[in-house]
């Protein structure tokens, strides 16, 4: 038989077909089974003592890769892994036990997932380790002094190193397509690995990715609006990343969504805040520290530079005091919005101001909005309503053609 004959040619066809069905079968069934996080374990060694050992252990459907360092102030241990699937229940455990006063996991970036376990003091990793049958990963770690802790240190299974900020590519501006349309940022605050405010089974993370998806869908209806959402799934972001994203996408205007708590139970309704160095009142400027804490949470090292102030350029100084400007004009009329649409406003003075990183743009005029408070009953079954996301959604539309028109007036002048 001839290598040409019509028989061999067919058979060798099947036999491709069968190679890519067989194929397709694997990746499937490799997709279906991507390594899932069953439970977080914390046990301590001997009881009732922040003294001994304090084990961590991660149950996992199989092995996988890992990596571990210590961070100081406050003091945490971090653990990353791949991308791994969660099959726990929320994101968070509350407990103190042992040495662990509570812990947070979850999507850190893509192809990277983390625990950070936040500690009562320094410690040292005594054992790292994975097992088999079942699979998991187990850390046991012991105090130690100030003096020993050993912040930074990576240790884990060599061979592994989770994925650089950097190699993350931003989303971009489309080049064409825009037709004229505003740019709108909009920054679901929290994510992955930073729950945000939690109370119970209400994680601040979901709440705000629900309200910035109608947000999106009501400014995008319109026909007048772009939307671009510095996260649409369930993942972690540096606070430098939100900002860079309305940047690179020139934004015309940023809004960072955020729920909060507060220890009065009986505090509730809406605020919304523009960057300034000095606070509008104390409360604000505790508030903006804590948003300010979250790539802390994430156990991200927080680069000081975001903090500092680069006015040294008259130019940039004049270009910040012109989005200050144009920021302060947003927030008022979507204050006056939300009044209008039925979202319910803080009793106190509902525009208020403080030292936000996210709102740092130099050039994107940004407003934060707290949309109610966790530790509120009414305020917690509320914003998880889709009467309330319909409602913050009408009067960001609202306000947005507002703004938009004083500032094409403006440049009519
Ligand atoms: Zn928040």
């Amino acid at each position: 038989m001839s290598f040409r004959s019509p028989v061999f040619l067919f058979s060798a066809l099947g036999g491709l077909l069968v190679a890519t069905l067989a194929f397709l079968l694997i990746c499937e069934s490799a997709a279906a089974k991507q390594p899932a996080v069953t439970g977080v374990r914390l046990g301590q060694n001997p009881p009732s003592t922040a003294k001994g050992t304090t084990r961590v252990v991660l149950d996992l459907t199989s092995a996988v890769p890992y990596s571990a360092f210590l961070l100081g102030s406050p003091y945490r241990l971090v653990i990353d892994l791949p991308e791994v699937a969660w099959t726990t229940n929320g994101g968070s455990k509350q407990e103190t036990v042992g040495l662990v006063e509570r812990l947070r996991y979850g999507h850190f970036r893509p192809g990277n997932s983390r625990v950070v376990v936040d500690l009562m003091g320094p410690a040292k990793i005594l054992r790292h380790s994975v097992l088999t049958k079942p699979d998991r990963i187990v850390f046991d770690i012991a105090p130690v002094g100030p003096a020993r802790f050993k912040p930074g240190q990576k240790v884990g299974l060599k061979g592994w190193e989770p994925p650089s900020s950097e190699s993350i590519p931003l989303p971009r501006r489309k080049p064409d397509g825009l037709n004229g349309k505003r740019v709108v940022v909009i920054d679901a605050g929290h994510g992955g690995v930073d729950p945000g405010a939690v109370r119970g089974k209400t994680y601040e993370k979901r709440i705000t990715l629900a309200i910035a998806n109608a947000v999106k869908v009501q400014l995008e209806k319109s026909g007048r609006y772009r939307v671009v959402m510095t996260r649409s799934r369930d993942t972690f972001l540096e606070l430098r990343e939100r900002v860079e994203t309305a940047h690179e996408n020139k934004g015309d205007l940023f809004i960072s969504i955020h729920a909060d708590t507060h220890p009065k139970k009986n505090t509730r309704g809406a605020s919304v805040y523009t960057l300034s160095e000095k606070a509008s009142d104390k409360e604000a400027a505790a508030l903006a520290a804590k948003e300010n804490n979250a790539d802390a949470i994430a156990g991200s090292p927080v680069d000081p530079s975001v903090y500092s102030d680069e006015t040294i350029d008259i130019l940039r100084d004049l270009q910040r005091r012109q989005t200050d400007r144009h920021s302060a004009i947003f927030a008022r009329m979507l204050t006056e919005q939300l009044d209008t649409k039925g979202v319910g406003l803080a009793r106190r003075k509902a525009h208020r101001f403080a030292g936000f990183v996210v709102l740092k743009s130099p050039n994107v005029p940004s407003v934060l909005i707290e949309l109610g408070y966790l530790s509120n009953k009414d305020d917690r079954q509320m914003l998880q309503t889709s009467r309330f996301r319909s409602r913050v959604a009408k009067a960001m539309l609202a306000s947005a053609d507002r703004y938009f028109k004083y500032v094409d007036d403006l440049a009519r002048r």
